[in-house]
């Protein structure tokens, strides 16, 4: 925090959702509360405490109950499943036994047994490198803080109905904000913005507030201390600055962003509905890349052709047990219902590694040595045959909705693409057994992700639908660099000749056999790749849904010979170094306009 000689406060947090806003702020109190300690005279007040910490962890539940089926309906099962994360916790034995230890053997009451057992299972997960994981600690506190208010008669959700309450245009300020209060505040986008003490890019209000593109802080170390109900407050939540009553050439620059931004906005919309085809008349579809159905919206608004990657593991967040078939079916329902007849790539279960958001039940797994070389993906599903035939009924029985593709990850050879088509043949025959319908003819395809299945296109190709080649693990896996290791970063290198060649193999394989090829690793969204890509004859294109406007403009202003062109010159060079600078500054000559 640092304030100025105008008056007007900075502070320094951590962008969790693009965009700027300005507006008066909403205090929030989710502060910690100061609780009383006080130790137990004799045994009756012992039991008289766990009869207080019984109906208080009831009640919590009751309430968590009451939350999620009314954001069930609002917002969808995967918001829903973070509050059933919520729930499990109020019944781990590691917070309730503890806690019920502490009351009887050191006699001490219950909201600071509660917050003893809080702290002691935070400090358990600081040690986790993790970030996902590190951030669950806020999940702990947030149970802990339900637990301990209701101990006290505090009052402890937002009412659902108040959202209507809380003034349109207003910067929501908090210490913490849970998911509850999530998905009451970002009901309606009627709140310009968010700004949080703590938190960070992966909690779940920054989760959902990119889903709807509400500007947020998070990390904002006193923010909700010092920043009163109806100061002025500006907040950008790219950089992650918040300033506090902001002088008026703050406001102006303030307002400059966002009109910068609304002009980008009204530029987008512009060229959302021209096709994405190159000069030379070559179509390149523009897919989405989604992890919530609450993107969907933002991903047509942006102009994508289909999904090109649904990550269901998603579904999975902040949960102890899988999603059941009707889950399953019920979110795929939702998504291909919004999108129409465009394409809706149902991924199934990436999970396993570091892939699994998982809830206190991740306690109980081993963590295997080398997560990214263990039981991940369709290696996991093949072994959870139950977890497996429950998405696959799900994903079947939504296919009679609309336009649905079924692609299975992290593919290393055939007979694991064959022992996965056994596996949906098994669901098809279950459904035909049980009289429910499904669409009769469903494309089923891979992902290209691993260098095994990129040098096996061939094979593969012959027995599947389609191909997207997954960039982020066929680097990881072909550079051997774990993805989430910063010391090994400067060898991620889409360029890498390597990546080329694999990329390269793939289409042609693909084209031999006459199925499509579509990539959705975060390369396929990076501008400066387009015309790389264009070059390769790749058929499609999956990313997030502000990458598309800026991709598409390249497609339209380049010339798929140019790409070929520009292909022959980069495998003349010898390093990823020296492509790259050729890459670039291809890139700058011909497109510095529109990237900037
Ligand atoms: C990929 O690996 O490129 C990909 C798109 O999948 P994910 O990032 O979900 O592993
Ligand atoms: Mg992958």
């Amino acid at each position: 925090m640092s304030p100025s000689k105008s008056g007007s406060t900075v502070f320094a947090g951590i962008g969790a959702s693009a965009g700027v806003a300005l507006g008066r702020a909403y205090t929030l109190d989710r502060s910690r509360l100061s609780f009383p300690k006080y130790r137990l005279p004799n045994d009756d007040e012992t039991a008289r405490e766990q009869m207080r910490l019984k109906t208080a962890l009831e009640l919590s539940d009751l309430q968590l109950s009451e939350i999620k089926a009314k954001v069930a309906q609002t917002e969808g099962p995967e918001h829903a499943l973070i509050l059933d994360a919520h729930r499990l916790m109020l019944k781990d034995p590691m917070l309730v036994e503890e806690a019920r230890r502490l009351i009887d053997e050191e006699r001490i009451n219950a909201e600071w047994a509660i917050r003893r057992v809080v702290k002691k299972l935070k400090t358990a997960f600081e040690d986790i490198e993790d970030d996902y994981f590190r951030e669950r600690r806020a999940d702990i506190e947030f149970v802990g803080d339900r637990v301990v208010r209701n101990l006290m008669g505090h009052v402890v959700d937002l009412d659902p109905e108040q959202g209507d309450s809380i003034p349109a245009g207003c910067v929501v300020v908090a210490h913490d904000l849970s998911p509850a209060d999530a998905t009451v505040l970002m009901r309606k986008g009627q709140v310009a913005g968010f700004v949080t003490d703590v938190g960070g890019q992966t909690s779940h209000m920054a989760i959902v507030a990119r889903a709807r593109e509400i500007p947020g802080v998070v990390g904002a170390g006193r923010a909700s201390e010092l920043i009163k109900r109806g100061d002025l407050v500006a907040i950008d939540g790219q950089t992650g600055q918040v300033v506090v009553n902001p002088t008026d050439e703050q406001i102006h620059q303030f307002q400059e962003a966002m009109r910068r931004n609304l002009v980008a906005e009204q530029a987008m919309l512009r060229i959302r509905d021209l096709p994405t085809v190159s000069a030379d008349q070559v179509h390149l579809a523009l897919l989405g890349n989604l992890e919530f159905m609450e993107q969907v919206p933002s991903l047509l608004a942006h102009g994508a052709e289909g999904i090109g990657l649904y990550r269901t593991e998603f579904l999975f967040l902040e949960r102890d047990t899988p999603p059941t078939e009707e889950e399953h079916y019920l979110a795929y329902r939702s998504v291909l219902e919004q999108m129409g007849s465009r394409p809706v790539t149902i991924r199934t279960l990436d999970l396993g590694a570091d892939k699994v958001p998982r809830g206190p039940g991740a306690r109980k797994r081993e963590r295997e040595p080398n997560p990214a070389l263990g039981l991940r993906a369709v290696r996991y599903c093949l072994k959870n045959r139950d977890v497996f035939m429950a998405q696959l009924c799900g994903v079947l029985r939504a296919s009679v909705y609309g336009n649905l593709r079924v692609m299975f990850p992290m593919i290393s050879g055939l007979t694991e693409l064959r022992e996965a088509r056994a596996v949906l043949e098994r669901a098809r025959e279950e459904l035909t057994r049980q009289g429910v319908p499904f669409a009769p003819k469903i494309p089923v395809g891979i992902m290209v992700e691993t260098p095994a299945a990129a040098m096996a296109a061939d094979k593969l190709a012959a027995e599947c639908d389609f191909f997207s080649i997954g960039t982020n693990d066929l680097i990881q896996y072909s550079m051997a660099i774990d993805r989430q290791n910063r010391e090994v970063a400067y060898l991620y290198r889409p360029l890498h000749i390597s990546i080329l060649r694999q990329i390269e193999f793939t289409v042609k394989a693909a084209h031999a056999a006459q199925i499509p090829v579509a990539m959705c690793g975060e390369m396929a969204g990076d501008p400066m790749y387009t015309l790389v890509l264009l070059g390769l004859e790749l058929d499609a294109l999956s990313m997030v849904a502000s990458q598309i406007p800026l991709v598409k403009r390249i497609v339209r202003n380049a010339t798929a010979e140019d790409g070929r062109k520009l292909l022959e010159q980069m495998y003349k060079l010898n390093t990823a170094e020296e492509i790259e600078r050729l890459v670039h500054q291809e890139m700058k000559a011909r497109f510095g306009d529109v990237l900037g």
